[in-house]
């Protein structure tokens, strides 16, 4: 009998093709809102009013400037945007609800977010801030959306590209939910069952990005990582790619593509029931070649090297990872390992739990 905490996180989902247009009014009227701060990004502020027109005499401000990972100036003026609101209302990618986090955690004002993307901070208190090139993030229970409208019809428009690579992104979170350090029995059924959308959803998706099913399925798969990742916390994976795409630049989603199959390949032989869920999660009879092999057939790039990384960096980052390297990682991570690990990742050799 394991022994854990379990600490679950407050919050109201609506979920549904069609429940932005529907079931928006209501959910902003249970606040009793009158001075709302409309957030939406310039690409999605028309969807955004088109969704608010039935309250739009209640959208007393908007702020569109977003930008990726929350500049300080962004946050700073979207909460000059918000001086006299009493509700934050946000409609769009990972981007957008950072950016109205950051104005909850310095207001209090609660948020109701739809999400348009995969990125999963919906449903997590961690808020994220960038200065310069240095991006700081924190956990405050204030950030939290207190309503999610998740509605699988808005996310038709993302691109094919783009939502694979959110999508896989989401499953990053739901694998590390199996070794991070807050893991619990809840943590991770429910990112088993993230595999299982995500794995359903992304060739669907990929074979016909208006395949409705497929988009309702990635989003659901979305919510369940995000609330797996929400609770159980960030693992060694997290960390190699958090180490590798500050230092080098490297595209976020494609490194997580890249890494996650050696990740799990490093940690599955010490950690075999998190693999044997995860395989069956994917439907696979190996959990890290299914994972590699879903990558491979939604074209992520095979290694590290294709993204234009040379052999000689991974070198001048180990000692960066090891530092961070969880002390409970399943596989205890040592330097020659995670060599081994990362110039696997690097060449784009199929990852075997040999590898390392
Ligand atoms: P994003 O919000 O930057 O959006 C990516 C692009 O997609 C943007 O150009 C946006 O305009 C466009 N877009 C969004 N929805 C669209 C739609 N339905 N149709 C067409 N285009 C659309 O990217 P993201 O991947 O959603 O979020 C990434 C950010 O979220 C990062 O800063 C990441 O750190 C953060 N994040 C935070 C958490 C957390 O718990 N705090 C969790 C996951 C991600």
């Amino acid at each position: 009998m394991t022994t854990f905490t379990y600490e679950a996180l407050p919050g109201r989902v609506v979920f549904g093709p069609g429940v932005a247009s529907t079931r928006l009014s209501a959910e902003v009227d249970a606040f009793g809102a009158r001075r709302i701060l409309l957030i939406a990004g310039a690409s999605e502020i028309a969807l955004a009013r088109e969704l608010c027109a039935p309250f739009a005499d209640r959208i007393t401000a908007t702020f569109s400037g977003v930008r990726p990972h929350v500049p300080v100036e962004v946050a700073e003026s979207a909460r000059e945007a918000a001086a006299d609101a009493d509700l934050v209302l946000c409609v769009g990618g990972g981007s957008t609800t950072g950016t109205a986090k950051a104005v909850a955690l310095t207001t209090g004002l609660p948020i109701v977010a739809v999400p348009t993307t995969y990125a999963g901070s919906e449903v997590t208190a961690v808020w994220g801030l960038t200065q310069g090139s240095r991006k700081t993030t924190g956990t405050d229970p204030i950030v939290l959306p207190r309503t999610v409208v998740y509605d699988p019809d808005l996310t038709l428009t993302l691109p094919v590209a783009l939502s694979v690579a959110s999508g896989l992104n989401a499953m990053a979170h739901c694998v590390e939910a199996f070794w991070a350090p807050r893991r619990n029995p809840v943590s991770s059924a429910v990112a088993a069952d993230g595999i299982r959308y995500l794995a359903a959803g992304l060739p669907s998706l990929a074979a016909d990005p208006e395949d409705g099913g497929a988009r309702a399925d990635l989003l659901l798969g979305a919510y369940l990582a995000g609330s797996a990742f929400a609770v159980a916390g960030s693992g060694l994976h997290h960390k190699i790619c958090h180490v590798l795409g500050g230092a080098f630049d490297l595209p976020h989603a494609e490194t997580h593509a890249i890494v996650l199959p050696h990740v799990l390949a490093h940690n599955a032989p010490n950690a075999p029931e998190a693999a044997s869920r995860i395989a069956s999660a994917l439907g696979a009879d190996d959990p890290v070649h299914g994972l590699h092999e879903l990558g491979h057939k939604l074209g992520v790039p095979a290694g590290l090297r294709e993204l234009g990384l040379r052999k000689t960096d991974v070198d001048t980052v180990l000692d960066d990872i090891l530092a961070l390297a969880p002390a409970d990682n399943p596989t205890p991570v040592t330097a020659d390992g995670l060599r081994a690990l990362l110039y696997a990742a690097w060449a784009g050799t199929a990852p075997t739990r040999e590898d390392t």
